[in-house]
């Protein structure tokens, strides 16, 4: 076995051993963090003023699910002045890593300007409804620092941090809510202005050959009229249309049978009957 070969082999061993070892690493960082991770307080930048306090949560909200809705802010400062300053405030409730930012009140200015805050301490404590707290202890001196020189506001928090939620998807039936088209009689509407029927109603004035009229001896609806108001529009002493159908007036004249048969060309679903005289 040459020399080369044996050093390819030591060197292709020792990469998937490195390979191996760093999966496993990933693999218990990764369970550590989900099994140990504890809930941390950051302390953000307040736009609320000077009495305002900015603060996110973030927790392992897979493995505690709480709604956090609460948080109380209290200085221990046994020799300095004032001694003791507490101040709380509800919200709306966080369910996984969430920031908020709150005016406290004068309390929280007690706080920042308290005299002697390098002997005192800070507890942010961030209570959910269902009572489980998480409890956070600063130095005061660094937790007054901290509301200095924090860069992050809440919403920019918020945002680094917002869940993205899947679209919901609805199943619906598949059904139109839009009518069916009307059903199409392939007649051509007879209007005396329409030019393809000039002919016809020459002796209203269009020229050409006259059409003779004609009288009929009874008119007639059949099932099925949509009250469209056509027949109404164009012979409205024979046709009279309402809510949901259409009648033929009792004293409907019979005699201009050529109208009557404009008005039934002109029904889209040709319900409108006649018998013609002679
Ligand atoms: S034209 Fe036909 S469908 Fe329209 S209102 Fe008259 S009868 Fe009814």
């Amino acid at each position: 076995m040459s020399t080369s070969f044996l050093s390819m082999s030591i060197a292709g061993l020792a990469a998937v051993g490195l390979v191996v070892t760093l999966g496993i690493v990933s693999l218990l960082t990764g369970g550590l963090h989900f099994l140990f991770a504890r809930p941390k307080v950051h302390i953000l930048k307040s736009q609320e003023g000077e009495t305002g306090f900015a603060f996110g949560l973030s927790w392992n909200s897979s493995r505690e699910p709480a709604k956090y809705d609460k948080v109380k802010v209290r200085l221990f400062n046994p020799f300095g002045s004032p001694t003791q300053v507490e101040v709380m405030k509800k919200f709306d409730a966080g369910m996984s890593t969430f920031a908020r930012d709150m005016d406290m009140g004068p309390g929280m200015l007690n706080i920042i300007q308290a005299q002697g805050l390098d002997n005192a301490t800070v507890m942010v404590e961030v209570t959910s409804d269902a009572g489980t707290t998480h409890q956070q202890q600063f130095k005061a001196r660094d937790f007054v620092e901290r509301m200095t020189l924090a860069r992050e506001t809440a919403d920019e928090f918020n945002g680094t941090h917002e869940i993205v939620k899947e679209k919901p998807f609805y199943h619906t039936v598949q059904r139109s809510f839009i009518s069916e088209p009307l059903p199409q009689s392939n007649k051509t509407l007879k209007l005396a202005t329409n030019p393809e029927f000039a002919g016809e109603f020459a002796t209203a004035g269009g020229g050409g050959e006259a059409q003779e009229n004609f009288a009929v001896s009874k008119v007639w609806i059949e099932p099925g009229c949509i009250v469209c108001n056509a027949c109404e529009a164009i012979y409205p002493e024979v046709f009279e249309v309402t809510d949901d159908t259409c009648l033929i007036r009792p004293d409907a004249p019979l005699d201009n049978g050529l109208l009557i048969l404009e008005a039934s060309d002109a029904c889209p679903v040709e319900v409108i009957k006649f018998d013609k005289i002679g």
